[in-house]
């Protein structure tokens, strides 16, 4: 039976998240200029992962498969630092990284059909198969939501979750899509 958004809320704030809200799939809008920025490459992880454009397939596939779910929980680690210190952006990354790393095996072990949608490209192995060789853990793998078209702060905005916490804050956003 599906839990409460309570209690998959509170299982999120307990794996370290700073704020967490509920996600309506039928809110979110894929864009195709997400997409070309992807393609600028400013990551440097286009063409370089399955979870990555164009590995993670095409705009519409990626609105299919999203579409595929109605309810989810939007997750976020806030600090403050400045936001010029890029060793401290780094380890808040990293920081969001294990919460989301946390939170997917809890919530993969309740919701084993559940898409976990992560922060940047998927760092699951060193060196990614792609494209050579199928993904090796396809059950694993994370795509960001920007790789899957998705506008971070419009959709924090549309579910009415700030995206902005004040000057000298930054915020890393996850989500995972549940049933
Ligand atoms: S799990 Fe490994 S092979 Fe699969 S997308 Fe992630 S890095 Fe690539």
């Amino acid at each position: 039976m599906a839990e409460s958004m309570e209690t998959v809320k509170e299982l999120a704030l307990n794996c370290g998240f700073s704020h967490v809200g509920e996600l309506d799939v039928s809110t979110i809008r894929v864009r195709t200029e997400v997409r070309d920025a992807c393609a600028a490459d400013k990551c440097q992880s286009y063409g370089k992962r399955w979870t990555c454009p164009p590995g993670c397939g095409t705009l519409e596939e990626c609105d299919a498969r999203i579409k595929k779910y109605r309810r989810g929980v939007i997750l976020q680690t806030t600090a403050e630092l400045d936001t010029m210190d890029f060793e401290a952006i780094g380890e808040l990354g990293m920081n969001h990284g294990k919460n989301m790393e946390g939170f997917a095996k809890e919530i993969r072990a309740r919701y084993p059909s559940c898409l976990v949608i992560g922060a940047g490209a998927c760092m699951r192995c060193q060196t990614c198969t792609y494209p050579d060789e199928p993904c090796r853990f396809p059950n694993e793998a994370s795509a960001s939501m920007e790789a899957l078209g998705m506008i971070v702060s419009d959709v924090c905005k549309d579910n009415n979750l700030p995206y902005y916490y004040g000057a000298g804050t930054l915020t890393f956003v996850g989500c995972v899509l549940l049933d």
